[in-house]
Order: C-alpha cells, then structure tokens, then sequence
C-alpha cells in the first residue's frame, strides 16, 4: 500500500509538472503573439429588434497562432490577465476598435469588452480616452462591456470611471446579465446604460418557461430603468419573434450575424443602410 501510495504521488507530482510546463508554454507564447501582432479582431453586429437595423457592432478578440491556428480568447484571456499582458492587449483593443468604427456611418457604435484587470488603478480611463483621442471617433460611439467581476472589485474607482464614461456619453454595458453574483442595486447606483442578457437565458426561451420568465423580468426592469437591453446568443428565428414581442431593444447572435472581419463589417454597414 505503502508503494502505491509513493507511485500515485508520483503520477500526482508528474501531473503538476506537466500543467505548470504547459501553463509557462501559453505565457510564453502570448508575449510572442503580442511582440508578432498575432492577434486581430472580428466585429459582430448587434441588430435593433423592431427594425432590423444594424445598431452597431462587438468587438471580439482572435489570435491566430501559427501552429495553433485561431484560439479562443476564453482560452487565453484569463492567462493574459494573470499575466498583465491583458493592459497592453486592452489598450490596442480599444484603439484598433475606435479606428475601424470611423470608417462606418456615423449612426452605429462599437462595443469593446473591457477586463476587471483594465479597472485597478486609472488604466481604463486612460486607455479609453486615448483610443478616443487617436482614432477621433465621437464618445457617443464608443460602448464598453464591463462584466459583474468588475463591479465586485469595489473601490471608488471604478464607479468613478463609469461615472466618467457616461458623463461623456460613452455607454457601459453590463454583460453576461444574469450569470454573476451582484444585486440589482449596482444598475440603480451604477452609470449602466445597457444590459446584455446571456446566452444562456437565450438558449432556452422557447422551452423553458422559467428562462421566458427570466428574460420578461430582465426585459421589464430594463425598459423601467430606462435601460437599452440586448439578447446575446439568438440563434433562431423563434427566438427572434419572442425578444422582440417582448420588447427586447436589441438582438445579437448567428442568426443576425457571425463575428466578421473588419471589411466584411463595413459592407453590412452598407447593406443594412440601403
Ligand atoms: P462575450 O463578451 O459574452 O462575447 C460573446 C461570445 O458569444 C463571443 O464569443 C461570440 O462569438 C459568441 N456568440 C455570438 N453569437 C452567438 C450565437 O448565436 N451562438 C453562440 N453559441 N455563440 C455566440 P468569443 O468571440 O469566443 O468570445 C468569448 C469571450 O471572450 C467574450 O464573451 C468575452 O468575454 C471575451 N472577449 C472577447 N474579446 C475580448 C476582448 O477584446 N477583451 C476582453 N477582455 N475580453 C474579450
Ligand atoms: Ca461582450
Ligand atoms: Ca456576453
Ligand atoms: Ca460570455
């Protein structure tokens, strides 16, 4: 017993060993991908439900590794936040999304996911106002997509950055709405100007009649607060109809539109106009 014990230790020891490797492989392989460019970004549209206008698009992160090929930013993003690489990576998001947002018609917005790691100290205020200032875009076409995470840091500062943001008009967007652990309270005391509604919600609003249930509260508190409100993940036509019959804003997902690139987010700014 006493050999078994040393023998599945020593799996247990090998097993670290091979995650910690791995994990300083990924770390490494991020900071080349940086000092390479290997990362670019997709933009997906989100749709105004009534009308079926493109409103504006999201921002989403892609690395194209060489041997890899595409990762996932679920993948490495976290890594990058451990890390810090996410501040740099951040501020090159937010400039790269601005400048491609003022090649579009002046009616549609971008909206770029911002990390909790963005938020300690000032550097997503400054790396906001500065995407801002280089690309020349107007504030009030800029959205940023914070997460439940990042109100859960506390701290006056990044209520005071939110504060700030809206003051000049650029819009905070709570996403992943419904997955975290923070009250309803933060969107009466918060500057939030937008809820996205998670996919999971989304997923199962035709069959499930607590997730209708879910989706009819958050649609209703959000039109009471005054609030613009987007269902993430829409994949049907079924899904469709019901958000918008009840009266969801917005609607983003595969059935309106598969993240893009660039070029191909310009031409849908064509389309959807004409
Ligand atoms: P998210 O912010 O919730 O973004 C929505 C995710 O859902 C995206 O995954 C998008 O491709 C996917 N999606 C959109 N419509 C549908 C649909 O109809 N069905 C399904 N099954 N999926 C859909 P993606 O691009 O892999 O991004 C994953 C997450 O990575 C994002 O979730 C966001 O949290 C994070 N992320 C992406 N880009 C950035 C970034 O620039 N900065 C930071 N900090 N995080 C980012
Ligand atoms: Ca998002
Ligand atoms: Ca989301
Ligand atoms: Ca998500």
């Amino acid at each position: 017993a006493k050999a078994d014990g040393r023998g599945i230790a020593r799996v247990f020891v090998e097993e670290m060993e091979r995650l910690v490797r791995e994990r300083r492989e990924m770390e490494v392989a991020l900071q080349t991908a940086w000092r390479e460019k290997q990362f670019f970004l997709l933009y997906q549209p989100i749709v105004e439900a009534e009308s079926g206008r493109v409103a504006g698009f999201e921002a989403l992160l892609r690395w194209q590794h060489p041997e890899r090929g595409l990762v996932n930013p679920t993948s490495f993003i976290p890594i990058a936040e451990e890390t810090g690489l996410i501040l740099p990576l951040g501020a090159w998001v937010l400039a790269e999304a601005c400048a491609a947002a003022t090649t579009w018609p002046e009616d549609l917005f971008v909206s770029v996911n911002l990390s909790p790691v963005q938020f300690r100290g000032a550097e997503a205020f400054r790396q906001v106002r500065n995407a801002l200032e280089s690309s020349g875009l107007a504030p009030s076409r800029l959205e940023v997509e914070i997460t439940e995470s990042t109100l859960l840091q506390e701290g006056p500062m990044v209520r005071a950055t939110l504060e700030q943001f809206s003051e000049e008009g650029i819009t905070v967007a709570l996403d992943d709405f419904g997955t975290g652990y923070s009250s309803l309270g933060y969107l009466r005391t918060l500057s939030i100007g937008r809820i996205k509604m998670d996919r999971s919600f989304i997923d199962q609003v035709e069959t499930s009649p607590q997730s209708l249930a879910i989706v009819r509260a958050v649609v209703g508190l959000a039109r009471t607060l005054g609030l613009r409100c987007t269902a993430e993940g829409v994949e049907t036509e079924g899904q469709r109809r019901l958000l918008t019959a009840e009266g969801c804003s917005h609607l983003q997902g595969y059935l309106l539109g598969r993240p893009g690139s660039a070029e191909e987010a310009l031409r849908r700014t064509r389309t959807s106009a004409a």
